[in-house]
C-alpha cells in the first residue's frame, strides 16, 4: 500500500512558527560561560489533516528535537506550536491535558518504549487508565479494536515484550498510540530498528491507518527510501534549520538545495547500469554550538561562493510551491528570464 493523495484542507492541523530550542551546556570550568547548543533554530512548517510531513537530515540536525517540541516533551526557547488553532505554549495546564491525547508518539526502539514488566494488553490500555477514559468494559473493547487495527492476534495479549517479535512489539507501540484516537502521531525513526521485511509491514500499516482514520503523521527519518514511500511533503533539515521543503515528488525528482541533492544522490539504486552521480560531502556537519556564518552549509557545499559565508539565505517560496534556502536558487528564480522581467 502506498500513501493516499495529499488531502486538501484549508486550516492546517498543526502549525509551527519560528520554533527555536537552544540548550545550555556547562563547560568544564565553573567560571566559563556555558555553551549554547542551537538544536532547532527558527523552524516553520504546517501539517494538514490526514497528511504526512517527513523531516529528514543527518544525525544531530534537530529533527528529533523538533518532534519533541511539537509534542510538548520539551519547551521551546521561543516560537510557537499551534494545534487546531491553539497555541499550545499558552494553554492552561487543564486545557493542555485535554488536548494532549490528540498527540502521540511512536519511538524508534519498540523494546525500549515498552515496559518489560507489563503484558501487551496492559501496555495498550495504559493510556485509557491514565486518562481515566471509559468503564472497564469499554476499555476492553477499545483494546480489542486497537489490536484489530494493527492486526495483532488475541493470543499476544498476555505476552510480555520479550516474548514478542520486533514487528509485534512495534505493533503494540502503535496500538497504544492509537487507543486515544490521536489526530497527529510523531513517528521518530519508527522502522529503523526493525528487520527490512518487518519495516515494509509497519510502513504499510501506518499508511492503512492514515487512510482509515485520517491521522496526520510527522515522520522523522534518515531513510530516504522509506520517506519517499510514506510522505506527502518532505522537509530537509541541516544544523537546526529547514533548507528545503515541498511536495515529495517535486523534491525527490528535482532537488534544488545542494544538501538535498547530496542526500538524494546517496539513495542506493538497484540497477548496476544506472548512472552513479553521487555527491560526496566532505567532513562531518559542524557543531551546533558554533554554526558557520552565512549559509550554515557553506563549509561542505560543493557550490559555495564567497557570499555564502557572508549572507544567510532566506527560505523562499519558488514557482513550483516549494521553499528553498540557497543563494543560487534565489538567482535562478529572480533572474530576468526566470521572472519574465525584461522579456520582450
Ligand atoms: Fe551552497 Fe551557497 Fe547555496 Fe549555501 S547558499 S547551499 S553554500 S550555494
Amino acid at each position: 500500500m502506498s500513501v493516499a493523495p495529499n488531502p486538501t484542507s484549508t486550516a492546517p492541523l498543526l502549525r509551527v512558527e519560528k520554533l527555536v530550542r537552544h540548550f545550555r551546556r556547562r563547560r568544564a570550568h565553573p567560571f566559563d560561560r556555558p555553551d549554547v547548543v542551537r538544536a532547532v533554530d527558527g523552524v516553520d512548517f504546517d501539517i494538514g489533516h490526514g497528511e504526512t510531513l517527513s523531516i529528514v537530515g543527518e544525525s544531530g540536525c534537530g529533527k528529533t528535537t523538533t518532534g519533541r517540541l511539537v509534542l510538548g516533551i520539551d519547551d521551546p526557547t521561543s516560537g510557537h506550536v499551534h494545534f487546531e488553532g491553539n497555541d499550545v505554549s499558552r494553554l492552561a495546564p487543564k486545557d493542555w491535558r485535554a488536548l494532549r491525547p490528540n498527540l502521540q508518539m511512536i519511538f524508534q526502539d519498540p523494546m525500549g518504549a515498552l515496559d518489560p514488566r507489563m503484558t501487551a494488553d496492559a501496555q495498550i490500555r495504559e493510556p485509557l487508565d491514565i486518562h481515566e477514559i471509559g468503564s472497564e468494559k469499554e476499555r476492553r473493547i477499545k483494546v480489542d479494536e486497537a489490536l484489530d487495527a494493527v492486526s495483532l492476534p488475541d493470543i499476544i495479549r498476555m505476552r510480555y515484550p520479550h516474548e514478542l517479535s520486533g514487528g509485534q512489539q512495534q505493533r503494540v507501540v502503535i496500538a497504544r498510540a492509537l487507543i486515544l484516537r490521536p489526530k497527529l502521531i510523531v513517528c521518530d525513526e519508527p522502522v529503523s530498528a526493525l528487520d527490512v521485511s518487518v519495516q515494509a509491514q509497519v510502513v504499510n500499516l501506518l499508511a492503512e491507518l492514515q487512510q482509515k482514520l485520517g491521522i496526520s503523521y510527522l515522520f522523522i527519518s534518515h531513510d530516504l527510501k522509506v520517506v519517499r514511500y510514506v510522505s506527502h511533503r518532505v522537509a530537509v533539515m541541516y544544523l537546526g534549520e529547514i533548507v528545503e521543503i515541498g511536495d515529495r515528488n517535486t523534491l525527490f525528482d528535482n532537488p534544488l538545495h545542494p544538501y538535498t541533492k547530496a542526500l538524494i544522490s546517496a539513495i542506493p539504486v538497484p540497477d548496476p547500469d544506472a548512472p552513479k552521480d553521487r555527491i560526496i560531502l566532505s567532513g562531518d556537519p559542524p557543531s551546533p554550538i558554533a554554526p558557520p556564518s552565512g549559509c550554515r552549509f557553506h563549509t561542505r557545499c560543493p557550490f559555495a561562493e564567497e557570499r555564502c559565508s557572508q549572507r544567510v539565505p532566506e527560505l523562499k517560496m519558488i514557482a513550483d510551491g516549494r521553499k528553498v534556502a540557497c543563494h543560487l536558487v534565489d538567482d535562478l528564480t529572480t533572474s530576468p528570464q526566470a521572472s519574465g522581467k525584461g522579456a520582450k
